[in-house]
């Protein structure tokens, strides 16, 4: 059997949780399973060989129908301020298979995204379509070459089904991986179900699989939240590094084991703006760009109140130690971005007026509507600096400023080779993205298979690929949830 032989090896510690935490599920059965995408790269990073199988049974095995030895498929249940609202929640449309232990020991989640309906739907039909599904492949693999934790995607494959949103689209199954699918929601599903002993095994089992080095300690709990702190702080001036719009926030977005997850609305900006949505839902901007530093820290509050009653025997106590950890977010978060922007400025000493630096070239791309990606990667390749608006004396002012500083770092050109490694070349610009998605939709993988193959070496400029790094208006450009 194809699901045997490929490298399995499950385990399912998350299911021997106590059974408040997840449901029972089983992936529906579907018409006529078909492989869109397979990452192979991933496959061997986890230790399974996709490769000499026929696709009717790889599609087999990714649509759910045949399951992996060892696998016992849940759903997880959480909770999530969605938009400030709090609501009961669960995987309507995904189901947990287990964790696959690699062969170097380590744990991942192995899931997948519309394979049916749950207890946790509600109203939803527990699909998902095509377009989505590839739009999730296509930016976490981008996410993960360009260094961002992320959620890997493994496969897509369509179901041979129709599933009903404003349009009629082709049913899609993703095959998600990710360190864990634990959630600040998590949390708070444990906290407000009132039961003590469940959420303290809740937490020690996110802090064994996840933050074990301080397992013993006393402080643990205490210990536990400021280091989700640090991976959420150390994520978000990444994603603000290459100007990405998660678009949906809410705590059963967050994870706690730092990666980005759950890649609805999200894209990546163009122009330089903080003001950046595209989601069409985010009517008053909560997940603009620039908000989503101070969001993170109100999402670490949600956290903080679940963990409470665990911190410290009295709730003053805890309240006091929790406030700690909260207040120091912004000086934590700031010291990742200000470092992760001098990268991106060639910079690898600290001076004082680094931070007045950087702002100096936001506030003029700000102003001068330039493109992000384009700006910082023109930096680093000096004959590049020739078009127009290069010429301003807002930006020629910014510019002397910059070379003075980094004549202080020795060789330029050894720092202009820096930034070109963390300066990425290519990123999923939304013209490309949907163009991929609109051919597949039609048949036509080649414009996502060479997406995918750009997206995969994003530092590395090549000529046939100059199309991709061409800045595309994106005015107007609106993203979807849950589509
Ligand atoms: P998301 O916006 O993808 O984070 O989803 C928020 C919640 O809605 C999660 O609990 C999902 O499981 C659930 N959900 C989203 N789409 C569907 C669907 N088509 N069917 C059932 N549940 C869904
Ligand atoms: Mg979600």
């Amino acid at each position: 059997m194809y699901a045997d032989s490929i490298g399995w090896n499950f385990d399912n510690t998350y299911a021997r949780l106590p059974d408040d935490f997840f449901a029972p599920a089983k992936p529906a059965a579907v018409k006529a399973p078909k492989v869109v995408l397979l990452n192979h790269r991933l496959a061997g990073e986890l230790g399974l060989d996709l490769r000499p199988f026929h696709p009717d049974s790889a599609a087999a095995v990714f649509a759910g129908q045949e399951l992996p030895p060892g696998s016992q498929p849940i759903a997880q249940a959480y909770a999530g301020h969605q938009f400030g609202g709090f609501t009961m929640l669960g995987d309507g449309r995904a189901i947990l298979l287990g964790e696959h232990r690699t062969p170097s020991g380590q744990l991942f989640d192995i899931q997948f995204k519309g394979s049916g309906p749950t207890l946790y739907s509600r109203r939803g039909d527990g699909r998902a379509g095509l377009g989505p599904m590839l739009r999730e492949y296509i930016i976490s693999e981008a996410m993960a070459a360009l260094g961002i934790p992320t959620t890997r995607s493994l496969a897509v494959v369509t179901t041979g089904e129709a599933v009903f949103r404003a349009q009629v689209q082709r049913g899609a199954v993703l095959t998600r991986v990710a360190a864990s699918h634990l959630r600040v929601g998590t949390f708070q599903y444990a906290a407000a179900r009132r039961n003590e002993a469940n959420l303290r095994t809740l937490a020690d089992y996110a802090i064994a699989r996840h933050y074990p080095e301080f397992a013993s300690a006393t402080d643990k709990y205490l210990a536990f939240l400021r280091a989700v702190a640090d991976r959420q702080a150390a994520l978000i001036a990444k994603w603000m590094g290459v100007g990405f719009v998660h678009g949906v926030m809410n705590t059963d977005n967050v994870s706690i084991a730092g990666e980005t997850i759950d890649y609805g609305p999200c894209a990546f900006m163009n122009t330089y703006d903080p003001a950046t949505v595209f989601s069409s839902i985010d009517h008053s901007g909560r997940y603009a760009l620039a908000n989503q530093p101070g969001i993170t820290q109100w999402n670490l509050a949600r956290l903080a109140e679940s963990l409470l009653t665990l911190i410290a025997d009295d709730e003053n106590k805890s309240v006091e130690l929790a406030s700690e950890v909260l207040n120091e977010f912004p000086a934590v978060y700031q010291r990742y971005w200000l470092a992760g922007m001098r990268a991106k400025l060639g910079l690898q000493t600290e001076e004082a007026d680094d931070e007045e630096l950087v702002n100096g070239l936001l506030s003029w791309m700000h102003a001068g509507k330039a493109d992000f990606t384009g700006t910082f990667r023109d930096l680093g390749s000096p004959e590049l600096l020739i078009g127009e608006r290069y010429q301003s004396s807002a930006f020629q002012t910014w510019h002397a400023k910059w070379t003075e500083r980094l004549a202080r770092e020795g060789d330029p050109s050894a720092a202009f080779a820096r930034m070109n490694t963390v300066n990425p070349a290519y990123i999923p610009r939304n013209k490309f993205v949907e163009e991929a998605l609109a051919a597949a939709e039609r048949d036509d993988l080649a414009p996502l298979h060479e997406l995918l193959a750009v997206l995969a070496d994003p530092f590395t400029v090549r000529p046939e690929w100059a199309k991709y790094q061409i800045a595309t208006d994106d005015r107007g450009y609106q993203t979807f949830c849950g589509t």
